[in-house]
């Protein structure tokens, strides 16, 4: 059998894994942070309708611009913070990995080098590996908030092409201020002198979150970029789309790396019905947002020590063994994410059921540990004693 090894392969590629959590049949399953509601019906119906249309002229290729599909993202983004864009400003592509891509593919490559904040989204630093990009993993404070002054220090050391920060950040949760990213808009132009950074703002995460979003902050920005994604919020990680936000320019650079249409007249009409219905989205994120917050509570009534979170997530534990944690809430029907970050586990938020299920199993799961630690005691009391 021919190994991939055996194969004239890139050698950074060499005994790598692909992403990707393991996706298992369970009864609860809370590991890829998707959203739990199925698609309303008359969703689904627009859908069809529009995507009935779309089949009909598909001897064509698609809008390469994608110009109504970013005119109703650009409208989408104005009404919900309030800062006026047009489609002029805003990008689509399959998946806010794709944006992502085309932004190391215009703005990294060979020679140059990417920063992030780890743990951080993992996809940064493959993507920026895929596209021949040196990551370097800054770090955080031990509650996984960016520490600026060593942030900055980094940035100074590393002089990255391209900085990501992901507010609110995944796996942690946690959101940054608008403080905070400015001076590391600062620092990171700074320390590249007149060439600039390209400075990437992921809020995959941003309606979930207590804050309001960081868009304005492109403003007069030329090499801020924000990126969004339809896969978490609107309910549609199937359909595959994210987009940016960002100046003009930042636009028109993408579009020399782009592939010519990439995105699927399908998609595009795909996307839009959804557009239509991003009230009604908006609504299952609201009940998402205090199904979190209670998740969040009943963790720490349980004793976790649980990080505060901005997404459709929460980091818990610590535990000794996660690994040992995750196996005993899987045991019971509840798959969460455990992504190697010592003693701690990742649960998306599901519907009032599921999240009731993993309260539930959580609460067996710490009694046993309790009940393990006892025994462990009373033994080398014991053994103490037959001394
Ligand atoms: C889920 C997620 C994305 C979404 O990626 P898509 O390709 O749009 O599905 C992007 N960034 C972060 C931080 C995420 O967690």
């Amino acid at each position: 059998m021919t190994r991939i090894d055996d194969l004239p392969i890139r050698d950074e590629l060499r005994g790598k894994s692909p992403y990707g959590a393991p996706q298992l049949t369970v009864p609860v399953r809370l590991n890829t942070n998707e959203n739990p509601y199925p698609v309303p019906e008359p969703l689904v119906r627009r859908i069809a309708e529009r995507v009935t249309d779309a089949a009909r002229s598909l001897n064509r290729y698609p809008d390469r611009e994608a110009v109504r599909l970013r005119t109703e993202l650009a409208g989408y983004l104005t009404r919900t913070t309030g800062f006026p864009l047009d489609h002029d400003r805003v990008w689509a592509a399959n998946g806010s990995n794709e944006i992502i891509q085309q932004l190391l593919q215009a703005f990294g490559g060979p020679g140059r080098t990417a920063l992030g904040f780890d743990p951080t989204y993992s996809m940064h630093a493959l993507i920026s590996r895929g596209t021949g990009t040196r990551w370097v993993s800054g770090p955080r404070r031990p509650d996984f908030t960016v520490d600026l002054d060593v942030a900055v220090a980094t940035i100074r050391e590393h002089r990255p092409d391209v900085l990501f920060v992901c507010s609110p950040n995944n796996p942690t949760g946690t959101a940054v201020a608008p403080e905070t990213v400015l001076a590391l808009y600062e620092a990171a132009q700074e320390a590249r002198g007149g060439a600039g950074a390209l400075v990437v703002i992921d809020e995959a995460y941003a309606e979930f979150s207590h804050r309001p979003s960081l868009l304005p902050l492109v403003e007069g920005r030329p090499t801020l970029v924000l990126s969004r994604t339809m896969s978490k919020a609107f309910g549609a990680a199937g359909l595959r789309l994210g987009y940016l936000a960002a100046d003009a320019a930042v636009v028109d650079a993408v579009q020399l790396v782009r592939l010519p249409y990439h995105l699927s007249a399908v998609t595009q009409a795909t996307a839009l019905a959804a557009l239509e219905f991003a009230d009604t989205l908006l609504g299952y994120v609201e009940e998402l947002k205090s199904e979190r917050d209670r998740v969040v509570a009943e963790l720490r009534a349980l004793g976790c020590d649980v990080t505060d979170s901005d997404a459709n997530f929460v980091q818990f534990g610590v535990f000794d063994d996660a690994a040992a944690v995750w196996q005993r809430l899987l045991d019971r029907g509840v798959l969460v994410r455990d992504y190697g970050i010592a003693g701690r586990l990742r649960v998306s938020t599901g519907t009032r059921p599921e999240n009731d299920a993993f309260l539930e199993a959580m609460r067996t799961v710490v009694k046993d540990l309790e009940n393990d630690r006892h025994d462990r005691t009373d033994r080398n009391e014991k053994a103490e004693d037959n001394r």
